[in-house]
């Protein structure tokens, strides 16, 4: 069986640790093997002190190598901070981005092989080649397509409808100001140029499950929906298509995607974002949607939108949570795939 994920960092990466590890049990247990592909958000990516950054890929790479910092929820165990200390001296790259050492270490070997002229999916095969990760983690896309951020610009003081707008880059207005500016929209300059990376569009036409992670449904998912050709791909898959919801009983589980919906109008609410994106009868992306226990009797509604719905415990507080909530997904995609979708 081969099973692709969409995945943008934290929410991603707990996710897939469980899917990884369910996928094991499943095995050893005597059901089918399984490859996973996880087709990796880029929009968060970035150019910051001369080297190149792709967040969410590392966060991924790192929590399945597991190496990453638990406590701080980024970045390796184990670092110190005495280069980002250094640069902050010097007033190079933002000095509220904290760029561990170890870390940056990684961000070194990527922009040293791009400058050698691999493509960010070639140095991800690269970096992939040091950990057994047991699965393949893909940049949505190989083209700089860096999220900008509109917000809305009161600084005159003015307030109100006279109040001007500005752009910032997507890690300024969530790590600067915790997405606390309320944002008007999202921007990929230069999407349109974009494709999906080299293996990417097949391992979702070539997948016998698609699963969404619980990730943020605007600036992770949204972002790698955004790439031309990614949508026809999903549409046009044999595979069963199914989400998981990044919000539980109205409200995001961890983080800030409540700003990012918002700002695209859609409610903070599963049966709000499942209809965001849509089901594949109508155009959208979705064949089923998992939600939380706590949303199931408002799910049932989602029978009317063509969305197959079904409900199981959403936390991931460990590996045994989330690779229940893995195993609930696949449970799904197979209800879904035996009525025909
Ligand atoms: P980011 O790139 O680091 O922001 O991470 P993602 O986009 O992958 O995931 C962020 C989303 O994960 C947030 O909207 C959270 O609501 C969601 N999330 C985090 N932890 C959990 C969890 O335990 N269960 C569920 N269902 N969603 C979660
Ligand atoms: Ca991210």
């Amino acid at each position: 069986m081969r099973i692709t994920v969409l995945a943008g960092g934290v929410g991603g990466a707990r996710f897939v640790r469980g899917l990884r590890e369910e996928v094991r049990r499943r095995s050893e247990a005597g059901g089918a093997e399984a490859s996973v592909d996880v087709v990796v958000n880029t929009g968060d990516d970035l150019w910051l002190a001369g080297v190149r950054l792709m967040p969410d890929f590392d966060s991924l790479l790192y929590a399945l190598a597991g190496v990453n910092d638990t406590e701080r929820g980024w970045g390796r165990a184990g670092e110190s901070e005495r280069v980002a200390a250094e640069l902050r001296e010097w007033g190079v790259g933002w000095p509220w981005f904290t760029l561990g050492d170890l870390d940056l270490g990684t961000h070194l070997a990527r922009t040293s092989w791009l400058r050698e002229g691999l493509t960010p999916t070639e140095v991800g095969e690269r970096l992939q080649r040091r950990w057994p990760l047991g699965v393949t983690l893909r940049p949505a896309t190989d083209t700089e397509v860096d999220t900008q951020v509109e917000v809305v610009d009161d600084s005159s003081g003015a307030g109100g409808a006279s109040a001007g707008r500005r752009t910032m880059h997507f890690q300024e207005w969530w790590t600067r100001y915790r997405a606390a500016i309320p944002a008007v929209a999202f921007h990929q300059p230069g999407i349109e140029q974009a494709r999906p990376a080299p293996g990417v569009a097949e391992a979702i036409r070539g997948a016998d499950v698609v699963l969404l992670a619980p990730s943020n449904p605007v600036v992770s998912i949204g972002t790698i929906l955004a790439i031309p050709g990614m949508r026809e791909a999903l549409r046009e898959t044999a595979a069963s298509v199914v989400g998981v919801s990044p919000i539980i009983g109205g409200r995001v589980v961890r983080g800030m995607a409540d700003a990012c919906l918002s700002a695209i109008g859609v409610d903070t609410d599963a049966d709000a974002v499942a209809r965001h994106y849509g089901s594949r009868v109508t155009g959208g992306i979705l064949d089923g949607w998992l939600v939380d226990d706590a949303d199931a009797a408002a799910a049932e509604a989602l029978g009317t939108d063509a969305i197959v719905a079904a409900a199981a415990p959403l936390w991931m507080h460990d590996l045994d949570t989330s690779a229940a909530l893995a195993g609930a997904a696949l449970d799904l995609a197979a209800v879904v795939g035996a009525q025909g979708r």
